[in-house]
């Protein structure tokens, strides 16, 4: 990899108006991606590979830099100015150590940041995938200009970040910003993969939506046969994509279930609204493309359950990266990488360093 950076090179770079690249890690419990990226967010080369989380916490550190040294040579002679790693599940950004991700088994209290700033001698950076997707969109996306930012990323799962004047904000022992699992129907009888009851996670992200049409298509075959031929006739098969599949053709029912995902956001978002009041809110992940088809229909709804009286107005975008969200995010974490805590982590990791 690149010749070690410290950060006084990185200032010399700047002054020869060499403009840095950084590295962005996208690590997911099949793949990893990585990217080098620019000062300016544009992602200027890729490359993936498998990620290795069966065997030793070791082995899954080899499979992340197989990748890195792909994607490094193609930068040529110039040093890269950071890797930052976007990673599922709980990850402390102060010390660096992934703490637990299902699925990472091979990293438990791991020291990610220290093992990799060992092996690449480069300043790595690390954040949960949300925290990190969220700053990309702030410093380079669609809340690109804005000061206070709430982004959420909905796929398999729903992650969320808060992001106020370019900084992840991060609460004391950096677990803040886990709006997917505000319960938001306490007594319902849905439990989310966190054990908690009535999470909007498992209300509105893929498998809650595919929950919900599979529930409405057996309880009553006529209406459901649409979405039915969208499976190939078979209810099991029946996922959010189908869903979405479904709406674009214009099936009702398919429509019902969008419609319903889009009452609980409104439900879920007012709650933000009325605590954080951002400037904007940004979202992403796999179903955010679909879900910004109701963008209106949410916005909407937004007076009725909050108490703002600007909620109506603040506007919501569908976010610049796509799936590159991990490789622009691990990037910005090179960036801008810190709050207030952080900052002071990574002043005494420099102060170590001399
Ligand atoms: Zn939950």
């Amino acid at each position: 990899l690149a010749a070690s950076v410290t950060e006084s090179d990185r200032r010399t770079q700047n002054a020869d108006q060499e403009e840095p690249h950084y590295l962005g890690i996208d690590i997911g419990g099949t793949k990893v991606s990585a990217g080098i990226v620019n000062a300016h967010g544009e992602i200027l080369s890729t490359a993936k590979g498998p990620m290795n989380t069966e065997g030793s916490a070791r082995e899954g550190l080899l499979a992340v830099r197989n990748i890195l040294d792909k994607v490094a040579s193609r930068n040529g002679k110039r040093p890269l100015a950071g890797i930052g790693v976007s990673s599922p599940g709980q990850v402390d950004p102060f010390s660096g150590v992934v703490r637990n991700a299902v699925n990472l088994p091979c990293w438990v209290d791991y020291p990610l940041r220290n093992e990799m700033e060992q092996l690449c001698q480069v300043p790595v950076w690390i954040d949960n995938d949300a925290n990190a997707a969220g700053l990309a969109e702030a410093l380079w996306g669609a809340a690109a200009g804005y000061d206070s930012v709430f982004y959420a990323s909905i796929g398999t799962g729903i992650g969320t970040a808060i992001v106020q004047n370019r900084a992840i904000y991060h609460g004391p022992t950096g677990a803040a910003g886990e709006g997917g699992h505000m319960s938001i129907d306490y007594r319902g009888d849905v439990n989310c993969n966190c054990g908690k009851p009535g999470c909007i996670e498992s209300m509105a992200a893929g498998p809650g939506i595919a929950r919900r049409a599979r529930v409405k298509v057996a309880s009553n075959v006529k209406k459901g046969r649409a979405l039915l031929n969208v499976a190939q006739g078979d209810v099991s098969a029946i996922t959010s994509e189908c869903v979405g599949r479904g709406w674009k053709l214009g099936d009702p029912l398919s429509t019902a279930v969008l419609m319903e995902t889009a009452d609980v956001l409104a439900v879920w978002m007012g709650n933000i609204i009325d605590l954080f009041e951002p400037q904007v809110i940004v979202v992403g992940g796999g179903l955010g493309e679909l879900m910004s088809n109701f963008f209106e229909e949410i916005r909407l709804q937004l007076p009725k359950y909050t108490l703002n009286k600007n909620s109506g107005s603040i506007p919501m975008k569908l976010a610049r990266y796509g799936p590159d969200s991990g490789i622009a995010g691990g990037a910005a974490l090179c960036l801008h990488s810190t709050s207030a805590a952080g900052a002071n982590t990574a002043a005494k990791r420099k102060k170590q360093a001399v």
